[in-house]
């Protein structure tokens, strides 16, 4: 079976989030189950700088806004993986992020890239496309992810093409909406601006147009599968995503074990396992001495990784900061993001040094270090779709405290492997602080804990073959 996997962003050539973790592990556990899955990505320098060995494949000129790009064929770094990269300069190569410019503004035109990256999708899933073009393999599945590939599944269906379509949500939350102008950039007919296609409230949205036109719909956890049917998490696609019940499913996304793995993490300064806890003292240690925390073994050490936004509920960290440094522990954040988020921690740090360090920034080997040098791990966020940091915590030994939310509670076993609270609230957030305190107290029970979380099992291959299934069920 083949498989396009379209995406806008894979690790480790280029990544502002989960998404990337997903797009980089999943084509290589999909191909370790037997399946043909090829990448697609976006030509942006750094996809362009990472890989060797490029191959122009063909010129596509049915693209939106008349662009030309160039189909270029490649390997994905490290596992080798195929990629096709679709490379249109002008739309691109430049400055900055996926999405924004440097000083964090989304580009002006990212209705137009995403739609010619889409459309590329598109062309490359259909069948009066692979009858004339030099690339002779074509999948049997397209498989899009966020709001970045949305409008391919409306291409395809639009061109009477049949080719089956699955729709991945990684997050509900980015959406992908443009004013209606952007009909014409896109390249949609009018009569796609409807309820039944592409509008969303007065407005173009390229996550509905993915919603509504793919054959399947997935996200990234049963739980989450379940909360964006309601308004309470469905951001306004619950209508459709009910209707669609049938065809909606979650599967729980993995984690890069070979990546994530604390007995061979070269980013740590030691390494350690369930059987071997010592290595983690000497990380925590470390992790003090390098951020300037006060060097001890029993300070509880909270940590906290994240992208500073509103979802990730960092504000009722903010609220019980004092009360966890009270309680004689420390706290070690690494996060960008939100200004406003960003001043907070940077004062909390200020106040408190020696106790608190806040790293503003993007910090991949750090963020290895502060799981594997942390005893805690606080993830509150209001609404999480999966969440990777508390697998990685749990696989680190580091014991997460959770909101009881989307793939949240579907990785964290309350009292078992982690603690769980109900209420995005200061004071819910601050009882499950006091238990996870209390326990920390008796070394034995902790360990007990750290153990448990160890040894759970949230490696790729289960997921692939509950992909495959979904895969098989859609080309019969
Ligand atoms: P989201 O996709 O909503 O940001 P996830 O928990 O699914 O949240 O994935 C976040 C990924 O990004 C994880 O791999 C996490 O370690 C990483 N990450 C987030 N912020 C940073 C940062 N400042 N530095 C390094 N890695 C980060």
């Amino acid at each position: 079976m083949r498989i396009l996997y379209a995406t806008s962003e894979a690790r480790p050539l280029i990544k502002t989030g989960g998404l990337a973790d997903v797009s980089g592990a999943l084509p290589v556990a999909l191909r370790a189950i037997g399946l043909d899955c090829r990448l697609l990505l976006p030509g942006y320098p750094a996809v362009l700088a990472g890989v060797d060995a490029v191959k122009p494949v063909c010129t596509l000129n049915e693209l939106p806004g008349g662009r030309v790009a160039t189909l270029l064929e490649a390997a994905m770094p490290d596992n080798g993986v195929p990629l096709y990269i679709l490379d249109a300069p002008e739309l691109f190569q430049r400055e900055g992020g996926p999405y924004q410019d440097v000083a964090g503004h989304d580009h002006p035109d990212n209705a137009l890239r995403f739609a010619v990256f889409s459309k590329a999708a598109a062309l490359l899933a259909s069948s009066e496309f692979s009858k004339n073009a030099p690339l002779a393999w074509r999948p049997d599945i397209l498989h899009c992810n966020d709001w970045q590939t949305g409008l391919a599944p409306a291409y395809l269906r639009l061109a009477g093409e049949t080719t089956a379509t699955v729709m991945t949500v990684h997050n509900l939350a980015y959406q992908g909406i443009f004013p209606p102008a952007d009909l014409i950039t896109v390249g949609l007919p009018p009569e796609s601006f409807a309820v039944e296609g592409v509008e969303y409230y007065g407005n173009l949205s390229f996550l509905k147009a993915g919603l509504y036109y793919a054959d399947r719909l997935t996200t990234v956890s049963p739980t989450y599968a379940e909360e964006i049917r309601q308004p309470a998490l469905g951001m306004g696609m619950q209508g459709l995503l009910a209707a669609r019940g049938d065809d909606l499913v979650g599967i729980l996304n993995g984690i890069d074990s070979g990546e994530w793995n604390p007995s061979s993490d070269h980013h740590l300064p030691c390494k350690f396992s369930s059987r071997a806890l010592i290595g983690k003292k000497h990380c925590k240690l470390k992790l003090q001495q390098d951020l300037n925390l006060e060097p001890s073994h029993d300070t509880p050490l909270f940590g906290i990784i994240a992208r500073l936004a509103q979802q990730k509920g960092l504000d009722l960290i903010l609220a019980v900061a004092d009360g966890i440094l009270h309680r004689g522990g420390q706290i070690a954040l690494l996060g960008t993001g939100e200004k406003a988020l960003e001043v907070a921690f940077r004062d909390l740090c200020a106040q408190h040094p020696g106790r608190v360090a806040a790293v503003i920034g993007y910090d991949e080997g750090l963020s290895h270090r502060i799981e594997a040098g942390s005893d805690l791990f606080l993830m509150p966020s209001r609404f999480e779709p999966c969440g990777l940091n508390q697998l990685y915590s749990l696989r680190y030994g580091t014991v997460p405290i959770v909101h009881a939310t989307g793939g949240l509670q579907d990785t964290v076993e309350d009292g078992v492997t982690g603690f769980v609270f109900h209420e995005p609230t200061p004071h819910a957030l601050w009882l499950a602080i006091e238990r996870a305190l209390h326990t920390y107290t008796d070394a034995k029970a902790w360990q007990r804990m750290m153990r448990a979380g160890m040894k759970r099992d949230f490696s790729w291959e289960k997921s692939a073959r509950e992909y495959e299934a979904l895969y098989q069920k859609l080309v019969g």
